[in-house]
């Protein structure tokens, strides 16, 4: 039986988050938002507790996860030789949505960094997660708490859809405040390197750190993936809707010219089509979704919206796509991974 509790995201009640608690402490299972998406949280420094995550999502056992914690100082239980430029970034981005990557103490499980040698770690800013991550005195290991390859939730809806009967509880505390996951910048090579970008941008971290470059995949060279195992995770399909999906980016108007050309060929062939729009473009189209018309909207809609697709028996979305800059970079790194990398530049 999977409980679901809805909480008071400023207030969190006590009696909910000491009962969260019980079970994380118990080395079970609670799914809880944050203010990027919901987690699915373990006692971070349990083997058997984290082994329970990979379960229940199915996740591949070489794809490391984040560990959660609620105060800064915690960093030096689980990390070692923490760089200059982390105080930096601490000091600036901490509690938020970027995730560092340092050198790992032994008290880390093999399991929770998937036998590398560095350990991921983000304070959230979210009260629950906070509240709960004091409440089970210990750190809480947290990947997104979809099943392996779906879109991320962020609704506790989400979290029900693909995980119900795996996990004990959700802590329903409303749709998220940003949508996407956090930023990984990893700070144990010799230039910081963003391994996924998120809310905290290229643009932000600039002028934090002396130098910064962002990891080859972002950029969206495919091939690299498969070569550079640095952050296992990057190499998995990922937030995929069931019908495929195709990206459209380049200039306004040719953007509408192709999409309006595609669905006329997709017509044709008697398929329906779906639209992820970012503008007031009326497409002919079986269905539109309006992702939002400012960045900040478009990354909080986007996989509330993937999934809505999921509902009406599609053949193709196509998404208008964004420019790269600020969280535009974030955008466009998830939808080229929901495409599969079926990315056309008119
Ligand atoms: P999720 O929490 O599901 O968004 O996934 C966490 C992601 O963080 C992983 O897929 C990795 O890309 C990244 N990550 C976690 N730990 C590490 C690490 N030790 N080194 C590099 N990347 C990491
Ligand atoms: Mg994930």
């Amino acid at each position: 039986m999977t409980d679901i509790y809805k909480v008071n995201p400023q207030k969190p009640e006590k009696v909910i988050l000491k009962k969260a608690a019980d079970i994380i402490k118990k080395s079970r299972l609670v799914a809880f938002p944050t203010e990027t998406v919901y987690g699915l949280g373990a006692d971070a420094l349990n083997s058997n507790a984290v082994k329970k995550i990979f379960f229940a999502k199915e996740r591949p056992m070489d794809n490391p996860l984040i560990v959660h914690i609620a105060d800064k100082d915690d960093i030096y239980i689980l990390a070692k030789n923490i760089p200059k430029e982390a105080n930096n970034l601490i000091h600036k981005f901490f509690p938020g949505p970027l995730t560092i990557v340092l050198e790992k103490k032994p008290i880390v499980p093999d399991e929770t960094t998937a036998r590398l040698a560095t350990v991921a770690i983000r304070m959230p800013e979210n009260r629950i997660a906070i509240d709960l991550i004091q409440a089970s005195q210990t750190p809480i290991a947290a990947p997104s708490a979809n099943r392996a390859g779906r879109p991320s939730p962020t609704r506790a809806e989400h979290v029900f859809q693909d995980l119900k009967e795996k996990i004990d509880l959700i802590i329903d505390g409303g749709p998220t405040k940003l949508g996407l996951e956090s930023t990984v910048v990893d700070l144990t090579v010799e230039t910081p390197q963003i391994l996924r970008p998120g809310a905290v941008t290229l643009e932000m971290l600039k002028p934090e750190l002396k130098k910064i470059e962002l990891h080859p995949s972002i950029l969206g060279n495919h091939a690299d993936l498969e070569t550079i195992p640095k952050s296992p995770g990057m190499k998995y399909r990922h937030y995929a809707p069931k019908a495929k999906l195709m990206v459209i980016v380049g200039n306004r108007e040719n953007i509408h010219f192709k999409i309006e050309e595609l669905i006329h060929d997709l017509h044709m062939k008697k398929m329906k089509v779906g639209i992820a729009s970012v503008s007031e473009r009326k497409y002919p189209a079986d269905h539109i979704e309006n992702l939002g018309y400012s960045k900040n909207e478009i990354a909080k809609n986007l996989f509330d919206i993937l999934r809505r697709f999921d509902e009406l028996n599609l053949d193709l979305i196509i998404a208008e796509g964004v420019d790269e800059e600020g969280i535009g970079l974030a955008i466009m790194n998830r939808l080229q991974k929901a495409s599969g990398y079926a990315v056309i530049r008119v």
